[in-house]
Protein backbone atom coordinates (compact mmCIF):
# COMPACT_ATOMS: atom_id res chain seq x y z
CA UNK A 1 0.00 0.00 0.00
CA UNK A 2 1.13 3.39 -0.44
CA UNK A 3 1.99 5.59 2.42
CA UNK A 4 4.48 6.88 5.05
CA UNK A 5 5.48 4.57 7.25
CA UNK A 6 7.13 5.45 10.82
CA UNK A 7 9.16 1.80 11.33
CA UNK A 8 10.80 1.62 14.72
CA UNK A 9 13.99 0.22 14.88
CA UNK A 10 15.85 -1.55 17.52
CA UNK A 11 17.79 0.61 20.40
CA UNK A 12 20.64 -1.61 20.68
CA UNK A 13 19.47 -6.01 20.66
CA UNK A 14 19.23 -6.20 16.12
CA UNK A 15 16.60 -8.72 17.44
CA UNK A 16 14.40 -6.07 18.71
CA UNK A 17 12.44 -5.11 15.49
CA UNK A 18 9.01 -6.32 14.82
CA UNK A 19 8.17 -9.19 11.80
CA UNK A 20 5.69 -6.40 10.58
CA UNK A 21 8.66 -3.86 10.35
CA UNK A 22 10.58 -5.94 8.05
CA UNK A 23 7.91 -6.57 6.07
CA UNK A 24 7.11 -2.93 5.54
CA UNK A 25 10.99 -2.11 5.20
CA UNK A 26 11.05 -4.96 2.69
CA UNK A 27 8.83 -3.29 0.80
CA UNK A 28 9.83 0.16 0.30
CA UNK A 29 11.28 1.56 -2.75
CA UNK A 30 12.43 4.32 -0.64
CA UNK A 31 13.37 4.97 3.33
CA UNK A 32 13.93 8.09 4.64
CA UNK A 33 16.74 7.84 7.52
CA UNK A 34 18.72 10.57 9.90
CA UNK A 35 22.12 8.60 9.04
CA UNK A 36 22.57 6.18 5.75
CA UNK A 37 25.32 4.23 7.11
CA UNK A 38 23.25 3.53 10.45
CA UNK A 39 20.64 2.49 8.66
CA UNK A 40 22.59 0.90 6.01
CA UNK A 41 23.96 -1.59 8.63
CA UNK A 42 20.27 -2.33 10.35
CA UNK A 43 19.09 -3.20 6.50
CA UNK A 44 22.12 -5.74 5.75
CA UNK A 45 21.77 -7.32 8.80
CA UNK A 46 18.16 -7.87 7.40
CA UNK A 47 19.14 -8.41 3.90
CA UNK A 48 17.07 -5.67 3.06
CA UNK A 49 18.29 -3.52 0.07
CA UNK A 50 16.22 -0.35 -0.63
CA UNK A 51 16.98 3.11 -1.29
CA UNK A 52 18.14 5.58 1.12
CA UNK A 53 17.27 9.07 1.24
CA UNK A 54 19.00 11.26 4.50
CA UNK A 55 16.65 13.10 5.74
CA UNK A 56 16.71 14.89 9.36
CA UNK A 57 14.71 18.21 10.75
CA UNK A 58 17.02 20.03 9.29
CA UNK A 59 16.77 18.93 5.64
CA UNK A 60 15.39 21.75 2.78
CA UNK A 61 11.19 21.38 2.81
CA UNK A 62 12.00 20.28 -1.08
CA UNK A 63 13.37 17.31 0.14
CA UNK A 64 10.75 16.22 2.61
CA UNK A 65 8.30 16.90 -0.29
CA UNK A 66 9.95 14.81 -2.59
CA UNK A 67 9.13 11.98 -0.12
CA UNK A 68 6.19 12.42 0.31
CA UNK A 69 5.55 13.07 -3.18
CA UNK A 70 6.82 9.23 -3.70
CA UNK A 71 4.45 8.25 -0.68
CA UNK A 72 1.38 9.01 -2.81
CA UNK A 73 1.99 6.05 -4.86
CA UNK A 74 4.51 3.84 -2.97
CA UNK A 75 4.93 2.91 0.54
CA UNK A 76 7.93 4.72 2.02
CA UNK A 77 9.55 4.71 5.17
CA UNK A 78 10.98 7.00 7.77
CA UNK A 79 13.11 5.41 10.39
CA UNK A 80 15.77 6.98 12.66
CA UNK A 81 19.73 6.12 14.11
CA UNK A 82 17.67 3.82 16.93
CA UNK A 83 14.07 3.41 18.35
CA UNK A 84 10.72 5.23 17.57
CA UNK A 85 11.35 7.61 15.51
CA UNK A 86 9.41 11.40 16.03
CA UNK A 87 10.89 10.52 19.86
CA UNK A 88 13.82 13.31 20.79
CA UNK A 89 14.58 12.29 16.80
CA UNK A 90 13.54 13.95 13.16
CA UNK A 91 10.03 12.99 11.62
CA UNK A 92 7.97 15.88 13.23
CA UNK A 93 7.88 17.94 10.24
CA UNK A 94 7.75 14.97 7.75
CA UNK A 95 4.67 13.64 9.36
CA UNK A 96 2.60 16.77 9.79
CA UNK A 97 3.53 17.69 5.86
CA UNK A 98 2.38 14.23 4.93
CA UNK A 99 -1.10 14.48 6.86
CA UNK A 100 -1.60 17.61 5.51
CA UNK A 101 -1.29 16.25 1.99
CA UNK A 102 -3.47 13.57 2.49
CA UNK A 103 -0.89 10.95 2.17
CA UNK A 104 -1.65 7.63 4.72
CA UNK A 105 0.65 7.66 7.72
CA UNK A 106 0.91 4.03 9.91
CA UNK A 107 2.76 3.96 12.64
CA UNK A 108 4.99 0.56 13.20
CA UNK A 109 5.33 -0.01 16.65
CA UNK A 110 8.60 -1.21 18.48
CA UNK A 111 11.55 -0.38 20.92
CA UNK A 112 11.61 3.09 22.46
CA UNK A 113 13.99 4.03 25.12
CA UNK A 114 11.78 6.04 27.20
CA UNK A 115 9.62 3.27 27.62
CA UNK A 116 11.47 0.02 28.19
CA UNK A 117 12.68 1.96 30.47
CA UNK A 118 9.26 2.66 32.55
CA UNK A 119 8.61 -0.52 32.35
CA UNK A 120 11.76 -1.92 34.49
CA UNK A 121 12.62 1.05 36.56
CA UNK A 122 9.77 0.34 39.18
CA UNK A 123 8.57 3.81 39.58
CA UNK A 124 4.26 4.66 39.14
CA UNK A 125 3.84 4.23 35.62
CA UNK A 126 0.18 4.94 35.43
CA UNK A 127 1.03 8.88 34.75
CA UNK A 128 4.15 9.55 33.37
CA UNK A 129 5.88 12.83 31.54
CA UNK A 130 8.37 12.36 28.78
CA UNK A 131 10.29 15.13 28.86
CA UNK A 132 13.32 14.43 25.96
CA UNK A 133 16.53 15.36 26.45
CA UNK A 134 17.27 17.89 29.79
CA UNK A 135 19.01 21.12 28.93
CA UNK A 136 23.12 21.16 29.24
CA UNK A 137 23.19 24.27 30.19
CA UNK A 138 22.87 24.49 34.45
CA UNK A 139 20.36 27.91 34.58
CA UNK A 140 18.15 25.78 31.39
CA UNK A 141 17.83 22.69 33.37
CA UNK A 142 16.80 24.12 36.59
CA UNK A 143 14.21 26.26 34.73
CA UNK A 144 13.02 22.93 33.20
CA UNK A 145 13.05 20.89 36.71
CA UNK A 146 11.08 23.83 38.32
CA UNK A 147 8.54 24.23 35.84
CA UNK A 148 7.92 19.79 36.28
CA UNK A 149 8.16 20.19 40.30
CA UNK A 150 4.72 20.08 40.66
CA UNK A 151 3.85 17.47 37.84
CA UNK A 152 2.07 14.13 39.86
CA UNK A 153 3.70 11.79 37.47
CA UNK A 154 7.08 10.21 37.14
CA UNK A 155 8.98 12.34 34.46
CA UNK A 156 11.20 10.40 32.34
CA UNK A 157 14.78 12.36 30.62
CA UNK A 158 17.21 10.96 28.14
CA UNK A 159 20.14 11.99 29.15
CA UNK A 160 23.66 11.32 28.11
CA UNK A 161 26.94 9.70 30.21
CA UNK A 162 29.02 12.38 30.92
CA UNK A 163 26.37 14.80 32.00
CA UNK A 164 24.47 12.46 34.31
CA UNK A 165 26.60 12.79 37.43
CA UNK A 166 26.25 16.45 36.64
CA UNK A 167 22.10 16.31 36.67
CA UNK A 168 21.56 13.82 39.19
CA UNK A 169 23.28 16.65 41.57
CA UNK A 170 21.12 19.15 40.52
CA UNK A 171 18.09 16.96 41.50
CA UNK A 172 19.59 15.90 44.37
CA UNK A 173 19.30 19.51 45.79
CA UNK A 174 15.70 20.28 44.12
CA UNK A 175 14.44 16.88 45.22
CA UNK A 176 16.27 14.79 48.29
CA UNK A 177 13.85 12.55 48.61
CA UNK A 178 11.89 11.68 45.28
CA UNK A 179 12.96 8.14 43.99
CA UNK A 180 15.22 8.34 41.36
CA UNK A 181 16.12 5.47 38.40
CA UNK A 182 18.88 5.28 35.80
CA UNK A 183 18.61 2.81 32.91
CA UNK A 184 21.14 2.42 31.42
CA UNK A 185 22.54 0.37 27.99
CA UNK A 186 18.94 -0.35 27.61
CA UNK A 187 18.55 -4.30 25.55
CA UNK A 188 22.37 -4.41 25.05
CA UNK A 189 25.16 -6.81 27.06
CA UNK A 190 25.98 -4.19 30.24
CA UNK A 191 22.28 -3.11 30.33
CA UNK A 192 21.77 -1.62 34.16
CA UNK A 193 18.95 0.11 35.96
CA UNK A 194 19.87 1.56 39.78
CA UNK A 195 16.90 3.36 41.65
CA UNK A 196 17.93 5.28 44.81
CA UNK A 197 18.13 9.53 45.73
CA UNK A 198 19.58 11.30 43.46
CA UNK A 199 22.68 11.66 45.72
CA UNK A 200 23.03 7.92 46.57
CA UNK A 201 22.91 7.70 42.43
CA UNK A 202 25.31 10.80 41.81
CA UNK A 203 27.98 9.14 44.56
CA UNK A 204 27.69 5.62 42.73
CA UNK A 205 28.47 7.35 39.01
CA UNK A 206 31.00 9.34 40.69
CA UNK A 207 32.96 6.10 41.44
CA UNK A 208 31.95 4.45 38.55
CA UNK A 209 31.96 6.87 35.28
CA UNK A 210 28.88 5.21 33.39
CA UNK A 211 29.62 4.44 29.73
CA UNK A 212 26.80 4.40 26.85
CA UNK A 213 23.29 5.50 26.51
CA UNK A 214 21.09 6.76 29.32
CA UNK A 215 17.20 6.99 30.32
CA UNK A 216 17.00 8.80 34.15
CA UNK A 217 13.26 8.69 35.66
CA UNK A 218 12.15 10.47 38.61
CA UNK A 219 9.48 9.17 40.61
CA UNK A 220 6.26 11.65 41.18
CA UNK A 221 6.51 14.28 44.31
CA UNK A 222 5.81 12.39 47.81
CA UNK A 223 1.80 13.59 48.21
CA UNK A 224 0.49 12.75 45.09
CA UNK A 225 1.98 8.54 45.68
CA UNK A 226 -1.05 7.87 47.54
CA UNK A 227 -4.27 6.36 45.17
CA UNK A 228 -6.98 8.67 45.01
CA UNK A 229 -9.33 8.00 47.32
CA UNK A 230 -12.50 7.63 45.94
CA UNK A 231 -14.89 8.55 48.70
CA UNK A 232 -18.86 8.43 47.19
CA UNK A 233 -17.39 4.50 46.25
CA UNK A 234 -15.94 3.72 50.06
CA UNK A 235 -19.18 5.35 51.43
CA UNK A 236 -21.35 3.08 49.08
CA UNK A 237 -19.33 0.04 49.96
CA UNK A 238 -19.50 0.93 53.47
CA UNK A 239 -23.27 1.51 53.63
CA UNK A 240 -23.56 -1.88 51.54
CA UNK A 241 -22.22 -3.90 53.92
CA UNK A 242 -23.61 -2.29 56.94
CA UNK A 243 -27.11 -2.90 55.09
N1 LIG B 1 14.05 7.56 19.22
C1 LIG B 1 14.77 6.92 20.30
C2 LIG B 1 13.82 6.10 21.15
O1 LIG B 1 12.75 5.70 20.66
O2 LIG B 1 14.12 5.80 22.30
C3 LIG B 1 15.55 7.93 21.10
C4 LIG B 1 16.57 8.71 20.30
S1 LIG B 1 17.48 9.90 21.21
C5 LIG B 1 18.33 10.77 19.95
C6 LIG B 1 18.79 8.99 21.93
C7 LIG B 1 18.66 8.89 23.44
O3 LIG B 1 17.73 7.85 23.74
C8 LIG B 1 19.93 8.50 24.16
O4 LIG B 1 20.72 9.64 24.46
C9 LIG B 1 19.39 7.86 25.42
O5 LIG B 1 19.01 8.84 26.35
C10 LIG B 1 18.14 7.16 24.88
N2 LIG B 1 18.46 5.78 24.48
C11 LIG B 1 18.50 5.27 23.23
N3 LIG B 1 18.84 3.97 23.26
C12 LIG B 1 19.02 3.65 24.56
C13 LIG B 1 19.41 2.47 25.24
N4 LIG B 1 19.68 1.35 24.57
N5 LIG B 1 19.50 2.50 26.59
C14 LIG B 1 19.23 3.63 27.27
N6 LIG B 1 18.88 4.78 26.68
C15 LIG B 1 18.78 4.80 25.34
Amino acid sequence: EPGLYIVATPIGNLADITLRAIGVLSGCSVIACEDTRVTGKLLKHLGIKARLQRLDDHAAPQVRARVIDEARHSPVALVSDAGTPLISDPGYRLVREARAAGVTVTSIPGACAAISALAMAGLPSDRFLFAGFLPVKDKAREDMLAGLADIAATLVFYETAPRLERSLRALATLWPEREVAVARELTKLHEECRTGTAASLADHYATHPPKGEIVLLVGPPAESEAPAVDADALLRTVLGEMS
